[in-house]
């Protein structure tokens, strides 16, 4: 069948792609739809054509599919943040769990593997879970300022100040900033001009120790923050802040932070804690930004890697040593290994507030250094785990893996298809999965989060 722009067609929809749209098929031609979720039945109207597939707007809903819930969030199908709020939570996990076997089985080539999957983690409570946000500042078309998220693909920002996945406090905050703003003539900056001083405002919350963060991202120095006292007086009356200092981006460029933090008030870092391990956070670090269901995910590597106390174990993509430190509780030895050097000094500051003397990092590629390690000084590892970014493990990097040949592997992943092909691999050269478990640690949009235990096959 031969289709054509603005044609209504109807369909019902079997699949999430990976922007969280609906993803179904009329006459075997594959239809990306916005807005709707798995088991809708509708009539979609196409507006836009590609060879093997095309995007499509849902003109009516036929017959709305058993998951469809109405949103919390009001703003949900034009933030860019939750993609996926219009299924309930249950259909989520279900969904996630099925991606990630789906994956494991035709990428992975591994038959019965839901034989060695557990139950999906998901979250008791799958709002309010985010520790860390980061509102853009703009103006509305009446040239009042305004903060809230990016509209999907786009920086137009949609206002609210309300978010159901970030910490509830971040309302209150929002407010006195706004308003603090406006009092005092503060300008939003512009990504069109490159002028006016307020970017970002960016709040963390550690919900275990309950302190609070606040920074503002300027264009401008601390001069142009008139009575900058007035707002921390106000911030100051909310139980738990702790930190409040500004950071400055002169830069017209995406990234949100720049290099240099002033300090205004408190201390310039919150700390807090996954598992029994403590964490300094800066406005500039790295962490976790859904701690509780982190430390299930960490606590399934820790179960895999079946430490007795006389292992030692290889961490390689470690961030800012937050699976080292939980190995480090249970291993004699932990070596981590990170690309980015100032996670590297955070990893290092978090082992010693923490008392840790049985870890060791290096800055550098993990494809380098492991190699290196092992043929110039012969490391050794008993378990190795990696945690990479979607892209996966190097080739190279399997190879040395295999050949330092340790008892384990746990690979934590973000990114099923990656984990899939590199899984594969490892079976091929020795290693067989014992168990799988896929945690959700992102409510509401469209990742998961995987962690597989391998063994040598000979052991
Ligand atoms: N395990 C950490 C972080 C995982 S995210 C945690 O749980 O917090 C993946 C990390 O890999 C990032 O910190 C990224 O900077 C790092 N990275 C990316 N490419 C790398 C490479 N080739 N070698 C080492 N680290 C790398």
């Amino acid at each position: 069948m031969e289709f054509v722009k603005n044609q209504i067609v109807t369909l019902t929809i079997e699949d999430i792609g990976t922007n969280g749209e609906g993803v179904g098929r009329v006459d075997g031609f594959t239809l990306f739809v916005k807005d709707s979720v798995i088991g809708d039945k509708i009539e979609a109207k196409i507006i836009k054509l590609k060879k093997h597939y095309g995007y499509a707007r849902v003109e009516k809903i036929i017959e709305p599919g058993k998951d469809r819930v109405e949103p919390l969030c009001p703003v949900a199908s034009r933030c860019g943040g939750c993609a996926i709020q219009h299924m309930s939570y249950e259909k989520q996990l279900e969904w996630k769990f099925n991606k990630v076997k789906n994956c494991l089985e035709r990428i992975g080539g591994l038959e019965q593997i839901e034989e060695k999957m557990e139950p999906i983690y998901g979250m008791k409570e799958p709002y309010y879970y985010r520790n860390k946000a980061q509102f853009p500042v703009g103006t509305d078309k009446n040239g009042k300022m305004i903060t809230g998220f990016y509209a999907g693909r786009t920086h137009s920002i949609i206002e609210t100040t309300h978010c159901y996945i970030q910490a509830e406090i971040n309302e209150k905050i929002l407010d006195i900033v706004m308003q603090y703003c406006r009092r005092n003539q503060i300008s939003a900056y512009d990504e069109k001009t490159g002028k006016g001083v307020l970017r970002h405002i960016l709040t963390r919350v550690g919900f275990q120790t309950g302190e609070i963060m606040v920074c503002l991202i300027i264009n401008a120095n601390k001069k142009k923050m008139k009575n900058l006292q007035e707002l921390v007086d106000e911030l100051c009356q909310i139980s738990g802040m702790t930190s409040i200092t500004l950071n400055v981006n002169r830069e017209r460029t995406n990234r949100i932070l720049g290099d240099r933090i002033i300090s205004v008030w408190g201390q310039d870092y919150i700390t807090d804690y996954i598992g029994n391990v403590k964490y300094q956070i800066s406005p500039l670090s790295f962490y976790q930004v859904n701690p509780k269901q982190t430390e299930v995910l960490y606590g399934k590597a820790l179960e895999y890697a079946d430490l007795s106390g006389e292992e030692t174990v290889w961490d390689l993509y470690c961030g800012i040593g937050t699976i080292s430190l939980f190995l480090a509780q249970k291993a004699k030895k932990v070596y981590g290994v990170e690309i980015v050097s100032q996670a590297i000094d955070d990893a290092r500051q978090n082992a010693k507030i923490n008392g840790f003397d049985n870890v060791e990092f290096f800055v550098g590629k993990a494809e380098e250094v492991l190699p290196r390690e092992y043929e110039k000084n012969g490391v050794y590892a008993d378990v190795i785990v990696v945690d990479p970014p979607r892209k996966g493990c190097d080739a190279t990097l399997l190879d040395t893996i295999v050949e330092m040949a340790p008892k384990k592997v746990v690979y934590v992943s973000c990114d099923p298809a990656t984990l899939a092909r590199d899984v594969k691999i490892l079976g091929e050269k020795g290693y067989q999965v014992e168990k799988v478990s896929v945690v959700d640690q992102f409510g509401h949009t469209v990742h998961v989060e995987t962690v597989v235990g391998l063994q040598r096959k000979d052991t």
